[in-house]
């Protein structure tokens, strides 16, 4: 059951939901009944996110790019300014 954020009485109905295919989410149009508070919610199905970001993740270390590694450090802050 959820419950309206505007007026926290519940009763509240659904009148659109849509998939979101690439990251497994739903959003919810949602209406209350009591107030005519309008607001949209997004459910995430935790399971399919998880296995998302796994394949992300070896998808990632598989091009094996550097670039994650470069030091952030700028030749600025070491003081030496030898032109
Ligand atoms: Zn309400």
């Amino acid at each position: 059951m959820m419950y309206c954020p505007y007026c926290v009485q519940g009763k509240t109905i659904v009148i659109d939901s849509r998939w979101d295919q690439p990251y497994k989410t739903i959003r919810r149009k949602r209406h209350c009944l009591a107030c005519n508070y309008r607001w949209l919610t997004l459910e995430v199905d935790l399971d399919q996110i998880t296995s998302l970001v796994q394949t992300e993740n070896a998808k990632n270390e598989s091009k094996g790019h550097p670039t994650e590694g470069k030091p952030s450090i700028d030749s600025k802050d070491t003081g030496i300014n030898d032109y």
